[in-house]
């Protein structure tokens, strides 16, 4: 079983390598750099290290980066991939109507100059013949004319440029409980989540103490990670708005147990880990690190800090890059 497994997998990557070797995938889709190592499944281009940086800072819904060599490839990824036969077919959709005068980064251009572009590429699709642009939400994830952006997007604001990802938080910002009083007998609580230069953010409940949001956002995770910090503030269209107290979330327990058992997929339901409740953090009761249908998940209620009260339940899942 497992030998088999082996040798699909093999040939499948035989196939990608191939593919990498035909000329136009020598050099990266987006700045030129030669030799890329690494590519993005969904869209279908092989990029450079610096770029696949960026690629990442984007978030999986718009760029799925893969390394040609390390990563384990699904089926439906290099099939992708194959479809899409690599940087001159993608470029001809991604960049179609490139402006004549459009000066594309180089292998040395900064990594500001290198985010613009590559963001108003894919993101904004910006240079895609317009009849393309307006992508349904229904649209196969897959394709590279599919690809979604949008509503998911837009909570995702990254201000990172090149760095190297180690995996991707995905967290479920569930509901608060018993939140403070900020207006005059309400508050209207959204919830900022920051992770070193990144942020993301909830919408804003109206009115509401218990707010259920049961909102999704996505931050990547740098090598050297810190606390994932929670804020929750309260919406205040005449000043500016007031703090509802604050939370930090220690991810080592998750990210160090998820590396100790490796591949997810090939694990039962079962416990791996543990964050301990202390004196000092936020936990009100322990929070198990849990393998769910061959994913990495964490669930806890966070007691809020320096506040009179409120609770805020997230669910964390940890997928990693680069296994
Ligand atoms: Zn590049």
């Amino acid at each position: 079983m497992d030998s088999f497994r082996e040798k699909a997998s093999s040939a499948r990557k035989k196939k990608l390598k191939e593919l990498l070797l035909k000329s136009e995938n020598r050099i990266c889709a987006d700045c030129g750099a030669p030799d890329p190592k690494w590519a993005s499944a969904n869209i279908g281009v092989f990029i450079c290290l610096k770029c696949s940086g960026v690629h990442r800072s984007l978030g999986t819904h718009i760029s799925k980066v893969l390394s040609v060599t390390l990563d384990e490839w699904t089926e439906d990824q290099i099939d992708s991939m194959l479809q899409v036969g690599g940087n001159s077919y993608a470029n001809t959709v991604y960049e179609a109507f490139l402006p004549k005068d459009y000066v594309k980064p180089t292998a040395n251009s900064s990594n500001e100059e290198r985010t613009d572009f590559i963001r108003a590429k894919y993101e904004m699709q910006e240079f895609v013949k317009p009849s393309l642009r307006i992508v349904s939400s229904k649209s196969s994830t897959d394709s590279p004319m599919g690809s979604k952006h949008g509503h998911a997007s837009q909570s995702f604001k990254s201000e990172v440029g090149m760095i190297e990802f180690i995996g991707i938080l995905k967290i479920k910002v569930t509901k608060g409980t018993n939140l403070a009083i900020r207006d005059f007998r309400t508050s209207d609580p959204y919830v900022v989540l920051t992770l070193g230069q990144q942020k993301a953010q909830t919408s804003v409940m109206k009115k509401n103490l218990n707010p259920v949001w049961n909102e999704e956002l996505k931050l990547s995770v740098p090598q050297e990670y810190g606390p994932l910090k929670l804020q929750v503030f309260d919406q205040d269209v005449l000043s500016s708005d007031d703090l509802m107290g604050e939370a930090e979330v220690d991810l080592q327990p998750l990210i160090t147990s998820a590396a100790a058992f490796g591949d997810p997929d090939s694990l039962p339901d079962m416990q791996i880990g543990k964050w301990l409740t202390s004196d000092d953090n936020a936990l009100v009761e322990d929070s198990p690190i849990n393998v769910i249908d061959g994913k990495v998940k964490q669930e806890m209620t966070l007691k809020l800090q320096n506040v009179e009260s409120g609770e805020v339940e997230l669910e964390l899942e940890w997928i990693a890059l680069n296994q």
